[in-house]
């Protein structure tokens, strides 16, 4: 495992997304959120650091949904490796922030991970939905 060093511009974190051995739909090749991560895709980032990375999702389940994703290509919640324990703690506290940023910490929100067919993961890199801002139903459909 290594990281990627992009060059900073344009307010693109010098970050990019951390090697992975996968490959295929579950590979950080032609991954979507490595792109976002990275700066080649575009994002509404609303946070960046080191290890995590929270952007906007582009179609929102609520008045704030927004995706809380950590930069090393972890392909779904099942891929998680000793060690990683650092990253998911990282996810848990701008997930926390970033709720204080966007107003919704008060009122209340959810963070949800979908793993695998029955859960509707879209996308094979490791992300939390931070959903809030209406009140949420339960249990969810
Ligand atoms: P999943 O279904 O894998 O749990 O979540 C994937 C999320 O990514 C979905 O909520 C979907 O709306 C979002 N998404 C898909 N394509 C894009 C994109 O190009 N940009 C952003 N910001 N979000 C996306
Ligand atoms: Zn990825």
């Amino acid at each position: 495992m290594r990281i990627v060093l992009t060059v900073w511009s344009n307010g693109v974190w010098p970050g990019g997304c951390w090697k992975s051995g996968q490959s295929g739909v579950r590979g950080m090749e032609n991954c979507l959120f490595c792109g976002i991560i990275s700066g080649k895709v575009k994002g509404a980032i609303v946070h960046q650091d080191e290890t995590v990375v929270a952007f906007k999702d582009v179609n929102p389940k609520a008045p704030v949904h927004i995706l809380i994703v950590p930069r090393k290509h972890i392909a779904t919640l099942l891929d998680l490796e000793p060690g990683d324990e650092g990253v998911i703690e990282d996810v848990f506290r701008v997930a926390a922030d970033v709720a204080e940023q966007v107003g919704i910490a008060k009122s209340g929100f959810r963070l949800v991970v979908n793993c695998g067919a029955d859960a509707g993961q879209t996308v094979f890199h490791l992300h939390y939905h931070l959903l809030g801002g209406r009140r949420l139903g339960w249990p969810p459909g």
